[in-house]
């Protein structure tokens, strides 16, 4: 497989290698009936070599519109796909070498696992199928189950069946429509952490779609948040929670204090005192602080916030306060508890971000 190579400079004139990516998408958009809304509008983003790239959002907002047309499932009204410089945008599904797990497996019934998983190696000798067939099926830890059918399987050895059959195809990039929400929340942490170390051990390039925030966070290289058919924002987890662009964005990746404030350089005055923001600004501001960035201590005077709600969550505590007629939430380690009623001062430890709306 060619990667070209290309130097760049980045703004202060340091070489940067460019790596052509895998996938391009650039302008992307589809109206599915003329009069509805556009369900994707506008999408560009690239993903490279061997990264997992979760695409996040509310239901409707154009996750697998997107995800479809990637496939070659739906052809976009405009923009154009790229797999490996080369435009695949009109190609039919067969001919794009892209690998597709849905919610539900699909896997055909009739057929034994290692069946299956031999179906989908139709690139390889015939004689040489049901050896590899048992290699992937090994590599979700399913060998000995080889001869099983499907219906008598867990939802999440299944699962780990249609990952295997999907990776037996040697796809080049492999597209994970909501894996992993018919398996329970044990089920699918455990499921979800092995096949993202089977996708990194197989350098395989993946798309997920989900609407679970702590799934694409903890699986993903890159998070892309989707919102009415356009791609908001895209970048790497801790980036995306810390600093997100929008409040819609803000919270839809967990809870968070949106703050009105004035500005005066690194510093803002807003309901909770001066708060540091995280970069130069005069003016007002719109700003998010998460609430495990709020620290809770006794509150010298009763001019402090009441503690109006508490969740007690075991490895932390949630709290909801009030404050001159404002709430706000916190989090902090479960060691010291407060009681509902009581009166603490709320401090910010970290600096806020300033939003773009
Ligand atoms: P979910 O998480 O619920 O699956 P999603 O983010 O994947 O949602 P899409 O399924 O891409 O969203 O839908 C985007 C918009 O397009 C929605 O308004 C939906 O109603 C509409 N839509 C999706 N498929 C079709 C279709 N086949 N015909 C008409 N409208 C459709």
């Amino acid at each position: 497989m060619m990667t070209n190579l290309n130097i760049s400079a980045d703004p202060q004139g340091n070489p940067v290698r460019l790596i052509d990516p895998l996938l391009s998408v650039a302008g992307l958009s589809k109206r599915y009936r003329s009069g509805d809304a556009l369900a994707v509008e506008d999408v560009n983003f690239t993903l490279g070599n061997g990264e997992i790239l979760a695409l996040l959002g509310p239901s409707g907002c154009g996750k697998t519109t997107t995800l479809r047309m990637i496939a070659g499932f739906e052809t976009p009204d405009a923009g154009e796909i790229h797999l490996h410089g080369k435009r695949v945008t009109q190609l039919p599904p067969q001919q794009r070498r892209i690998g597709i797990v849905f919610q539900d497996y699909a896997l055909f019934p009739h057929m034994s696992l290692g069946e299956n998983v031999a179906f989908a190696m139709r690139h390889i000798a015939k004689a040489k199928r049901s050896a590899k067939a048992r290699e992937w099926l090994d590599l979700v830890g399913l060998a000995d189950l080889s001869a099983r059918m499907p219906d008598e399987l867990s939802g999440g050895q299944q699962q780990r069946v249609a990952l295997a059959r999907t990776l037996a195809a040697e796809p080049e990039l492999v597209l994970l429509d909501e894996p992993f929400s018919n398996l329970d929340a044990a089920l699918r942490e455990s499921t979800r952490k092995e096949v993202r170390r089977l996708f990194k051990a197989a350098g395989t390039s993946v798309i997920l779609v989900t609407h679970d925030q702590a799934e694409a966070l903890s699986f993903a290289d890159q998070v892309g948040v989707m919102h009415s058919g356009r791609l908001l924002q895209m970048d790497r987890p801790e980036c995306i929670y810390q600093t997100p662009a929008t409040s819609f964005i803000a919270e839809f990746l967990g809870h968070t204090n949106l703050l009105e404030g004035e500005a005066d350089g690194e510093i803002a005055q807003t309901a909770l005192g001066p708060v540091a923001i995280n970069h130069h600004h005069q003016g007002p501001v719109r700003l998010s602080l998460r609430p495990e960035h709020l620290a809770l201590s006794a509150a010298p005077d009763d001019n402090g916030a009441t503690i109006v709600e508490r969740e007690f969550r075991g490895h932390d505590c949630y709290y909801l306060l009030e404050h001159h007629g404002q709430r706000f939430c916190a989090i902090t380690p479960s060691h010291i508890l407060w009681k509902i009623g009581e009166q603490v001062r709320l401090e910010p430890q970290r600096t806020a971000t300033i939003l773009r709306d």
